[in-house]
């Protein structure tokens, strides 16, 4: 007998989400807000605490865009949403089961790894991806037993987006403001011993091309005790940089370049820290044998292509700069998810309107959707994630009409059980309440800090377990 199409009260449709970041959250509301039908909605995260690059990305210093997680708590107050956390998709529960358990499964797993630059000498110690560094000081539980020699005193952040900002922002800030925010505490005190003064930020192309936005290169001129270096000759802008600057009229890299004509005309207050922006530099070769002792750039030439965007291109012009640190900040990575295709080039799960198509046949995988970084790539801002996941859960909810994904699918509790067998250790949205409560007693504890985060996730679960016994006792 065909099952009855889910969506109602008795037959509840059932997705699993996995991944809680905004990408995650934003798929979830929009399951939620469905009022014709009733949907339970299970979110994965295979840490205990959720919110993804909002809680591990975004810069200590940036408090108010972290208040967007007030937002994904109301969400989660619905009563037909639950929150799995620690509990790893393909080692605590496999795609298989998820196929079995639900009508629907929605990968929002975004990009974990860093691109590489493919020069060579990049394998020496000093030479970090930006991922690996942001993760450590945000306290991210994978990195942070990671070790930075901050001893040097010159660094190199290689390019110009958003998360470049971010890192020389970092290693440019003043310790007494850093400690004022939920940096983890490790990278608060190795910063405080820092001896970097200089911090060179590589741009492949020029300003005008540059991608970061204006409040991140903004910032830079209001640290205090830093000079912000740009050379004159950058902000004259090149001939295919004009005329692409003319067809756009694009407001963003009109005040970009407003704000670094700004710093090209300030002489040099002879600060402590430097900022220095260099513009149409590749990065070709690190030198160094024991660790990382310079950077060999190549000057390149700006052209337009054939669909009208600004390239760069190599000259023979060659500068070396002595640096004791890199950092590449070129980009987030994707990485596959075990039977689930991936396309290698871009980083990402191949979709068609949020649906996983297999490449081979060009078929849509039934059941199975991508939203977030994952689908479109490392871009755009928080807020992007919410059409992006808009649009993959229609998908969802058209192909249930269709009658696509409508199998019988085990009650509520089975799944459960199955979890508990698996994963003893799950963090519900409750325990993570918790923890929140507890990071933020701890930063208040501190002077007022915005929370002192938790860095290990044996930590979590031993505090949540203990305070569970003290609840029974
Ligand atoms: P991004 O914005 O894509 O910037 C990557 C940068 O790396 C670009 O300047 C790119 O240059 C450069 N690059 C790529 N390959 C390179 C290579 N081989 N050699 C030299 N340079 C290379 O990426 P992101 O900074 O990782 O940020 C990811 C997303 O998160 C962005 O949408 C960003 O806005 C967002 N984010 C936002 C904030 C915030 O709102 N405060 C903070 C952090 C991140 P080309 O342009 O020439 O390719």
């Amino acid at each position: 007998m065909q099952a009855p199409t889910p969506g109602s009260f008795e037959n509840p449709l059932r997705v699993a989400v996995i991944g809680s970041g905004p990408a995650g959250f934003y798929a979830v509301e929009h399951l939620l807000a469905q009022t014709d039908l009733t949907v339970q909605v299970d979110l994965y995260d295979r840490l205990p605490t959720p919110f993804g690059l909002v809680r591990g990305g975004v810069a200590p210093d940036h408090q108010k865009i972290k208040s967007v997680t007030r937002i994904y708590d109301r969400i989660a107050t619905h009563p037909q949403f639950r929150f799995f956390g620690n509990v790893e998709v393909g080692r605590d529960i496999l795609r298989t089961d998820l196929a079995a358990y639900y009508h629907g499964v929605i990968y929002a797993v975004g990009a974990h790894t860093a691109r590489k630059m493919g020069i060579p000498n990049e394998h020496l110690p000093g030479c970090h991806s930006a991922t690996d560094f942001v993760g450590w000081y945000n306290a991210d539980p994978d990195h942070h037993q990671r070790h930075f020699d901050l001893s040097g005193t010159s660094a190199a952040v290689v390019g110009n987006g958003n998360v470049a900002m971010d890192v020389a922002r970092m290693l440019a800030s003043p310790h007494e403001e850093l400690a004022t925010t939920d940096m983890a505490d490790g990278a608060v005190a190795a910063l405080k011993d820092s001896g970097i003064r200089t911090i060179h930020v590589l741009g492949r192309r020029g300003p005008a091309q540059a991608a970061f936005t204006n409040r991140e290169i903004r910032e830079f001129g209001e640290l205090p005790g830093v000079d912000v270096i740009v050379d004159p000759a950058d902000v004259d802008l090149d001939s295919a940089s004009r005329e692409a600057l003319e067809r756009s009229a694009d407001k963003t890299v009109e005040r970009n370049l407003a704000i670094l004509r700004d710093y090209a005309e300030r002489p040099p207050s002879g600060a402590p820290v430097r900022i220095v922006l260099h513009f149409a530099v590749s990065p070709v070769e690190l030198l160094g044998t024991e660790r990382v002792t310079g950077i060999v750039l190549a000057h390149n030439e700006l052209y337009t292509a054939s669909d009208g965007t600004v390239r760069p291109r190599a000259t023979d012009r060659r500068t070396t700069i002595p640096i004791d640190l890199v950092f590449a900040a070129i980009g987030y990575r994707g990485v596959p998810l075990d039977g689930l295709p991936f396309d290698r080039k871009s980083g990402t799960i191949p979709s068609r309107a949020g649906r996983i198509i297999d490449p081979l046949s060009e078929e849509a995988l039934v059941g199975e959707y991508v939203t977030g970084w994952i689908k479109r790539g490392p871009q755009g801002v928080i807020g992007t994630n919410k059409p992006c996941a808009q649009e993959t859960v229609n998908s969802l909810l058209e192909d249930l009409h269709q009658g696509l994904i409508g199998h019988r699918v085990p009650q509520r509790a089975v799944l459960e059980s199955l979890l508990a067998e698996r994963q003893r250790h799950r963090v519900s949205y409750a325990d993570w309440l918790t923890l929140d409560a507890w990071e933020k007693e701890r930063g208040q504890a501190a002077g007022g800090r915005p929370r002192v985060k938790f860095t290990r996730v044996d930590r979590m679960i031993d505090a949540l377990a203990e305070a569970g016994e003290a609840a029974t006792d």
